[in-house]
């Protein structure tokens, strides 16, 4: 059974640079990025380390097109900006028409074009906008510019359904160095000190500094985000939580992290054959300062409560 909530030691190693630099007055670092509502920290990693990887770690992640739409979908904000808070756009819903305007949905789900004057040379304007209001808007700084009025005659009106394209990416490289640093936060806290300078623990982070998105021949576990929707993970998920627990396989004890209740990702975490953690937590972005610490066992219980539940609904019906 792990000892878990102790105190970093002075001297100890931190998780991320295995250094033995610890002091015992570590900021908490948030395992999970802290903008999407996960309040699972840990105090095994250097103040230097935990700014390190709010930089180069969390925030490459949370600009990654697949979180954003993740983000979107859950309607989870940054708990940190209070009510300046503001959804996360998603990038599935904008684009570029074949003339080169942006539009997005807004939302409403109405399309809104990024309005704006071609100067067409010769005194000649065209103006493109998404409604008459903000036509005439636009009409009038036309005016304004050129010093001259344009008369209704001088309009030629046209309208037309843009067809939009769009593109969506998702960089492997920062979910691997995330995946990684999630890794060793949480490793760090449920395994004994010298976990933080075996094998294991090097091999994420190397990924944590990783440059490149290959992973080494025989170990292509591609750390790629997959949707919990259609697997068995899905039934221990309920709303926008982030859900963390151990899992044993022939090979190593995995981690599975599952964020905003959507998608997931498994990583090795221990290959020396020892007993799986039955630590977990349960992280609702609704309540960020709730500690979330659970069991295996109370995550099981709950799937099943849920299933239960939802099973007899049915039979009412
Ligand atoms: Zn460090």
């Amino acid at each position: 059974v792990p000892i878990l909530g102790c105190m970093a030691q002075p001297g100890e190693i931190c998780a991320y640079c295995a250094q033995p630099v610890l002091t015992g007055e570590e900021k908490p670092e948030h395992a999970i990025p802290a903008a999407l509502g996960a309040s699972l920290t840990v105090d095994t990693v250097c103040d230097p380390c935990n700014c390190w990887a709010g930089k180069e770690i969390d925030q490459p992640f949370l600009e990654d097109d697949w979180v954003r739409l993740h983000r979107s979908q859950s309607g989870v904000v940054d708990p940190r900006r209070g009510r300046k808070s503001r959804p996360t756009s998603s990038p599935m819903l904008q684009g570029y028409t074949d003339d080169g305007d942006f539009v997005r949905l807004d939302q409403n789900g109405e399309p809104r074009l990024r309005s704006r004057i071609v100067d067409l040379g010769e005194q000649k304007f065209q103006i493109r906008a998404d409604s008459i209001e903000e036509m005439e808007r636009l009409k009038r700084r036309v005016e304004k510019r050129t010093g001259k009025e344009i008369t209704d005659e001088a309009i030629t009106h046209f309208s037309s359904q843009p067809r939009v394209h769009g593109r969506m990416s998702l960089d492997t490289l920062v979910w691997l160095r995330q995946t990684a640093k999630i890794g060793l936060a949480v490793g760090s806290q449920v395994y004994p000190e010298a976990w933080r300078t075996g094998a294991d623990a090097a091999r994420l982070r190397e990924w944590l500094n990783s440059e490149d998105a290959l992973a080494p021949l025989g170990q292509a576990i591609g750390l790629v985000p997959r949707e919990v929707s259609g697997t068995p993970i899905e039934r221990f998920v309920n709303g926008a939580t982030h859900l963390v627990f151990f899992q044993r396989t022939k090979e190593a004890t995995m981690l599975i992290v599952v964020l905003l209740g959507s998608v997931f990702v498994s990583l090795p975490v221990d290959t020396s054959g020892g007993p799986t953690p039955q630590i977990a937590w349960k992280l609702d972005p609704a309540r960020p300062k709730a500690g979330g610490q659970t069991s295996f066992d109370t995550l099981l219980g709950e799937a099943a409560e849920q299933f239960i539940a939802e099973h007899s609904e049915q039979s009412a019906d």
